[in-house]
């Protein structure tokens, strides 16, 4: 059972081994995969986010090559009659060439327009508005200014690009200033979109945001400059493109964004333009979401079938086991049981026999013993070339003593001769029987007459030494015996009843010479080299 136990041990262990490493090896390749998704991801992002630069760089850069060139053709113009108007012309012209461009001013110191597109335009005073007041401020021939967003008259976000018209002295003299249109953005940011979720937007440099695709309600205008936001962290790192992650200021998403800072060196532009292109980090990894849910439910399903199927396998091992045990006991029990039956038969069995072979008053071999082995010992001293003795015994006057002392006393006489003829020093072989009535045979194997004669006398004294009173007998006061001796050596022609017969012989003997004394040896069969 112990083994049994660790055995189990072993098994839940293995289990538990295999699910932990399955479950890290899928759990490592989710947390990969997610890395992958999401480095994949940034990269996409940054590359659309520079496709927009490189777009935009070239439109800033038509414009401000564009405003050089006017800035370089006023001198000539205002020395013309009606150098103005072909002003106007070639702005207009302009205009018409630049899809990005929507309309073109110049203005004199005072900030009165001289030349427009537009002749809707023409005489107005642009002197309070920002961007003019920033040239004013500070006048640098060499900077392309990016003026902060405003929305034009029909409510429409609009960005102007300024270069100042340097005097004589290259002070300030008026400028010259082209108002971006924000549709012709709108065309590049939406072309970059590659997921429905995504959104593209731009800033202009101090923070304003004017324009996001798709549109979203309340964003143009939008100021992103404040602390903590992505933009602000975007301008104080200071690096032309980066890619962040976290809920954007300005919409309140939680978004994956690159921003991009649009300012080609050549322009020298005061003030930047940034764009960001934004995925929502709930789509990015939407399909991701779903892998890990597919995983996850195979494990646990996987983990609920291999848990409780191995409970199952082995609680039925185990009441298998206890089973087997329970039937290996039972059987045990039953070979006990039919040992003890066994045992018991045997033990009854041997007593049988034994009974079968006593005599039941003096507890010595019976008539039928004596039989059996005066056949056996007889063959076998045959075999062997040995001598066998018979001494037959007979208790003196016992008719006597019965009619004296009574039938039991007589029976007490009987067993007190017998025990005290059994035991009588003798050797292992010796073989002492009830004959019948108060009579009693010695079969005494290997022994010669001289052995046997010596084995009479000395049962001859042990009887008279029981001093057992005898006040009838005619031999003495107490219980003699007489005993008729016969020897044979065994061979053909001869029996052993032969040898009965001479042992019977020669008690009588004994008893007709006056009893309480030995008869015999009488031989039968001598054998050649055999003695009496
Ligand atoms: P002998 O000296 O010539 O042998 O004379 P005996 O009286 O001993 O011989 P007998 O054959 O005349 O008598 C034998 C008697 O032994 C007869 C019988 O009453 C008695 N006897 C035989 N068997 C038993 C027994 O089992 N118990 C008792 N108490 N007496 C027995
Ligand atoms: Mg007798
Ligand atoms: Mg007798």
């Amino acid at each position: 059972m112990l083994v049994r136990k660790s055995q189990f041990r072993t098994e839940w262990a293995l289990l538990l081994g295999c699910l932990l490493t399955l479950g890290s090896v899928i759990a490592i390749a989710l947390v990969d995969e997610r890395q992958g998704l999401e480095i994949r991801e940034r990269e996409r992002l940054a590359t659309q986010a520079r496709v927009i630069n490189d777009n935009l760089g070239r439109q800033l850069e038509a414009t401000s090559r564009a405003l050089t060139s006017i800035r370089d053709d006023v001198p000539f113009w205002l020395r013309q009659k009606d150098g103005m108007a072909e002003a106007s012309r070639q702005l207009r012209a302009f205009t018409d060439a630049m899809p990005g461009v929507r309309s073109m001013l110049i203005l004199d110191a005072q900030g009165t327009v001289l030349a427009a597109s537009r002749p809707v335009l023409m005489g107005q005073n642009f002197s309070q508005r920002d961007y003019f007041q920033q040239v004013l401020r500070q006048p640098d021939v060499d900077t392309l200014y990016v003026a902060p967003p405003f929305t034009t008259s029909l409510g429409i976000w609009a960005i102007n690009l300024v270069r100042m018209i340097p005097g004589p002295k290259g002070e300030f003299a008026g400028l010259v200033s082209a108002t971006l249109d924000p549709d012709e953005f709108k065309i590049v940011l939406d072309s970059v979109r590659y997921a429905p979720d995504m959104w593209t937007a731009m800033a202009h440099g101090d923070g304003l945001q004017f324009v996001m695709v798709p549109e979203h309600a309340g964003q143009p205008g939008k100021n992103v400059a404040r602390p903590g936001t992505f933009f602000s962290r975007h301008m104080a790192e200071g690096q032309v493109s980066d890619v962040m992650t976290g809920t954007v200021y300005a919409t309140g998403e939680y978004r994956m964004m690159a921003q991009h800072t649009v300012q080609p060196a050549a322009l020298h532009m005061n003030k930047p333009l940034v764009v960001a292109v934004a995925r929502d980090m709930e789509a990015i990894f939407a399909e991701w979401r779903r892998d890990v849910w597919r995983q996850g439910g195979l494990f646990l399903l996987l983990l609920l079938i291999a848990v409780p199927g191995l409970h199952l396998l082995q609680r039925r091992r185990r009441a298998a086991a206890q089973a087997e045990q329970a039937a290996a006991l039972a059987l045990r029990a039953k070979n006990a049981e039919l040992e003890a039956v066994n045992a018991q038969l045997t033990a009854q069995s041997e007593l049988l026999q034994s009974l079968a072979f006593v005599d039941g008053l003096t507890g010595v071999a019976n008539r039928r013993r004596f039989d059996e082995m005066l056949e056996v010992e007889w063959r076998r001293c045959r075999r062997e070339s040995q001598p066998l003795s018979l001494l037959m015994i007979d208790i003196d006057y016992f008719k006597a003593f019965n009619d004296c002392y009574g039938h039991q006393a007589g029976d007490v006489c009987l067993r007190a001769v017998a025990t005290c003829l059994r035991e009588a020093p003798g050797r292992a072989p010796d073989l002492l029987a009830r004959y019948g009535g108060e009579e009693f045979v010695y079969l005494l194997p290997e022994t010669d007459g001289a052995g046997a004669q010596a084995k009479a006398a000395s049962l001859c004294r042990a009887v008279t030494a029981l001093a057992i009173p005898h006040e009838r007998s005619a031999c003495g006061p107490c219980v003699t015996v007489s005993i008729g001796l016969a020897v044979a050596w065994p061979g053909t022609g001869f029996s052993a009843q032969d040898l009965l017969a001479a042992a019977d012989a020669a008690l009588y003997s004994a008893k007709s010479a006056g009893r309480n004394r030995i008869a015999g040896p009488s031989a039968v069969a001598l054998s050649e080299g055999g003695s009496v």
